[in-house]
């Protein structure tokens, strides 16, 4: 695999794949010295348009133990603001000898146009409202975890499925491993059309939690004009939000996921944020490892093909 750029390239194959090597990845991140010397000698850059906390943190760790050396393009401190086109800049990165570019750009199709003028690997880390595919195989990772396998489970992705890009990925991954997924949100906060979505929808969270094996909270993505779509936050919160007596309908072994970064108080409650159901930091730990087994399949695994 040279890129990935979206969940379909993987196909339900890849994404196997990329767990079985995360698991490997996490028994290495469990060491007392978290590194082997896979990438060594290898270059990976981050190239992050957009603001980003968990996913560049996790890449960086991901590249180090593997022992790759890695960059960061600060986006605010560089010469873009000097009118340098994206084009320009990533070929004057790619000129310093890099292996792989981790892109995240607030518009669709940009890390997909960037491997286009590239030798290097290129790995989506966001774009836009289109895909977040290691975000989705961290969450399948998470969810094969606590829940043995995603084959015949059920999970509802609930919030502001409009403009997430997370939904868009987990819901491309979580089927083609065989899960059920049902979207929870008001029709303001869903795409206008969901034909060839392979989901089922719903307005009714207090109706659905019971019926689910996991719930996925989205954030209202309040940079991309949510607010103006709800009536106000907390009638949103009311309706749509996982509050303490909404997570009390969840069956016993329910687990409740999240992205990040959390809203408490808005999509998620803060106290169900922390109850013992709550697997947030796993996603945030197991994103490591996947992303050792993504940057693994890009540079290591059959490179050059
Ligand atoms: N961190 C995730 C993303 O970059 C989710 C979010 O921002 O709400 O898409």
């Amino acid at each position: 695999m040279r890129h990935l750029l979206a969940v379909d390239d993987l196909g339900s194959d890849g994404i196997e794949e990329v767990l079985r090597l995360t698991a490997s990845f996490v028994e290495v991140s469990a060491r007392a010295i978290p590194k082997v010397p896979t990438l060594r000698g290898r270059t990976v850059v981050s190239l992050f348009y957009e603001e980003s906390t968990r996913t560049r943190l996790s890449f960086e760790a991901a590249a180090k133990r593997l022992s790759a050396d890695t960059m960061n393009f600060n986006v605010g401190a560089s010469s873009v603001h000097k009118g340098e086109s994206l084009r320009d800049t990533v070929l004057t990165i790619e000129a310093m000898g890099v292996d792989a570019l981790i892109v995240r750009h607030a518009s669709a199709g940009v890390p997909a146009q960037v491997a286009r003028w590239v030798q290097a690997s290129v790995v989506n880390a966001g774009d836009g409202w289109h895909e977040h595919p290691t975000q989705a195989l961290l969450d399948c990772y998470t969810l094969q975890e606590q829940l043995g396998r995603l084959d015949g489970r059920r999970v509802a992705i609930v919030g502001d499925v409009k403009h997430s890009r997370v939904a868009r990925s987990d819901i491309a991954a979580f089927t083609s491993l065989g899960a059920d997924v049902v979207v929870v949100a008001p029709p303001t906060l869903l795409p206008p059309s969901l034909a060839g979505w392979p989901v089922e929808v719903s307005h009714d969270l207090d109706g659905v939690l019971p019926k689910v094996d996991a719930v996925v909270l989205l954030r209202m993505q309040q940079e991309r004009q949510t607010e103006a779509l709800v009536p106000s936050l907390r009638e949103y919160t009311a309706s749509y939000g996982l509050t303490r007596r909404r997570a009390a309908l969840l069956g016993e072994r329910a687990v409740v996921m999240h992205p990040g970064p959390m809203n408490r108080g808005v999509e998620i409650a803060a106290e169900v944020a922390d109850l013992p159901r709550s697997v947030v930091t796993r996603q945030v730990a197991n994103g490591v490892a996947v992303r050792m087994a993504v940057l693994f399949l890009v540079l290591a695994a059959g490179a050059g093909s």
